[in-house]
């Protein structure tokens, strides 16, 4: 309950405009003056979005070569030195940290504990915050993610009842997309981005190299990072990626906290069929009580699936070829036939199961010369598809961070600069993930009245009554506003004198906010509307 209490204050304290910090080394001239030239050109000049095949795919390795010089600092007298940068972990977050580091002229390198890439699950959606962070971070990057990733955003996507396959609501992620002018979220697989990122990254990252502590004498002007092996590599900055049990965390945080166990345990696989309305409909979640049943579209006839179930950690053991028929015979076996079309579709023996995590929101991610990022820093619940993409924002405002500093003796300083500008958007984010698989917990099959005289009711339980009473505060306040805050990213979180001038769409920019008419499953701003403007009474009759 404290919790769940947490949860909602945090979420809305983000609501409370961000802190901008004053930059403390302004580039000179123009707005767009102080970008290295690659910036300059992918994004000052651009008149509108670019699309992913108008872009060269050979960007990164221009940028790469037009501003080696760049992070060495103006005026510095080591100037050919560049900012060392030591990055433990190769998930999304380390890798787009050391993408955006690495275009920024610094000397980068990733060490990844595993010998070969295992993600869990399939593809990942990337919500449309977490591409406009991408198209800033590199622009090649973002062209080809878009080139080999499946559209799910400009599809009608929401929530159904497990059992009777009706939709108990909806959410629309195109307006406001479409409003700030950026794509609908993607879904992409995992080792596709991965092999995108490294490919862009280059010869910078090494595998089987597990970071197991730091040294870094306080007041120091470096940071010692020391592999499993006993290596020790010296660094002017370390970046501590490393995911959810993360060793860098452990080592920071003189208090640690071991993650919390979220309810779930998740089993995750790819169907290969085509259900019928594929066209229309990218990613649905069933739902019953106390479990439910995630899909989504990821393209060359496959569906992703997830099975989140509220059953204590480590307490199943089943065989691997065991788990598919216990999902169908125990779990699921009176649920829709669009599940088991999904389950009948799948290979036994590629269903994965993982036991969930995340942690309270935690507020201190930097320490001196060390920094968390990504699952490191806020590992949260993967409901609102939302953990890599804030790890992507992570990497953006890092980069941005630092180049404003422009100073390496004030690296720890852009450290704490890149934690206070983070903190409190992950933080409601993290709250909204558990916030919202706390309500799908209490989910049971809505009240349905069948006649008012004679009085035919059906699941007349209070939670089927507390059910049907939020569906229409979740389709039309809650799901709208939601998106609204998601996708409010970048907004005015970017300094336009480090990475771009304000673009069409951003609520830093000129047409901020502007109601669009292009068509899309419903109008923005209705929300924020019906929520302050409506009479109580009226909204009691609308919703309640
Ligand atoms: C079922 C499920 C579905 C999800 N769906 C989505 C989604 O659709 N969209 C989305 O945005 N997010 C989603 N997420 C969340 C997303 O997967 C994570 O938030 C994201 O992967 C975090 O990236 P990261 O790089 O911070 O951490 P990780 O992905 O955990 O990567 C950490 C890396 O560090 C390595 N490592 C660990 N310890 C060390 C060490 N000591 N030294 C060196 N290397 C180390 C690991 O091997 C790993 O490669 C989902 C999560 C789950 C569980």
């Amino acid at each position: 309950m404290l919790h769940l209490a947490l949860c909602t204050t945090v979420t809305l304290l983000a609501w409370v405009p961000l802190r901008r910090p004053v930059p403390l080394a302004m580039p000179r001239g123009g707005a767009c003056s102080g970008l290295p030239a690659w910036h300059a050109r992918s994004l000052c000049s651009r008149s509108g979005k670019p699309m992913a095949n108008q872009l060269a795919v050979s960007t990164t390795q221009q940028q790469q070569q037009e501003h080696t010089s760049w992070a060495t600092f103006e005026g510095d007298a080591a100037a050919s030195t560049p900012l060392r940068v030591m990055v433990a972990g190769g998930g999304i977050g380390g890798l787009c940290a050391a993408l955006v580091l690495k275009n920024e002229g610094y000397d980068v390198r990733v060490f990844e504990k595993a010998q070969q890439y295992k993600p869990f699950g399939g593809p990942i959606q990337i919500a449309s915050n977490a591409l406009e962070s991408l198209l800033r971070i590199d622009a090649g990057v973002y062209s080809q993610i878009m080139a080999r990733s499946t559209m799910i955003g400009d599809r009608k996507n929401g929530l159904k009842d497990g059992l009777s396959s009706e939709w108990f609501a909806t959410f629309d992620l195109y307006s406001p997309a479409k409003a700030r002018n950026q794509d609908a979220s993607i879904v992409i697989d995992r080792p596709i981005l991965q092999e995108i990122l490294v490919e862009a990254i280059g010869d910078s990252v090494q595998t089987g190299a597990e970071v197991v502590s730091y040294e870094s004498a306080a007041g120091s002007s470096k940071v010692i990072g020391v592999l499993s092996d006993g290596t020790r590599h010296e660094a002017d900055l370390l970046v501590g990626a490393d995911g959810i049990w993360s060793k860098v965390r452990a080592i920071m945080d003189p208090n640690p906290k071991a993650p919390v166990w979220s309810g779930y345990t998740c089993f995750a696989a790819i169907a290969n069929c085509v259900p019928d309305d594929i066209a229309e409909v990218g990613y649905k979640v069933y739902l019953g009580s106390r479990k439910y049943f995630v899909s989504v579209d990821v393209g060359g006839g496959r569906v992703q699936w997830y099975a989140f179930l509220n059953v204590p950690p480590k307490s199943l053991a089943l065989a691997p070829g065991d788990q598919l028929r216990w999902l169908k015979e125990t779990q699921f076996s009176e649920w829709s036939e669009e599940v088991h079309q999904l389950l009948d579709s799948t290979p036994i023996e590629d269903v994965e199961q993982r036991d969930l995590y995340d942690r309270i929101p935690e507020l201190r991610w930097a320490a001196g010369r060390v920094c968390l990022l990504g699952d490191a820093a806020h590992p949260m619940m993967p409901n609102l598809g939302q953990g890599g993409g804030m790890a992507i924002e992570d990497a953006l405002v890092l980069g941005q961070e630092l180049k404003r500093i422009g100073d390496p003796d004030a690296v720890p300083l852009a450290l704490t600069q890149y934690n206070s500008n983070r903190v409190v958007r992950a933080a409601a984010v993290q709250g909204m993930s558990r916030l919202s698989s706390a309500i799908l917990f209490q989910y049971n099959h809505p009240t349905v009245v069948d006649s008012v005289w004679p009085p035919r009711i059906r699941n007349l339980g209070p939670r089927s009554v507390i059910t049907r009473a939020c569906q229409g505060f979740l389709q039309r306040i809650a799901f709208p506003l939601q998106f609204e805050f998601l996708f409010s990213f970048p907004g005015k979180m970017l300094d336009p004198q480090v990475f771009v001038t304000a673009a069409n769409g951003d609520f830093a920019g000129p047409d901020a906010m502007k109601p669009h008419s292009a068509s899309g499953p419903s109008e923005r701003g209705v929300a924020e509307k019906t929520l302050t403007r409506t009479p109580l009474k009226e909204w009691f009759a609308t919703y309640w």
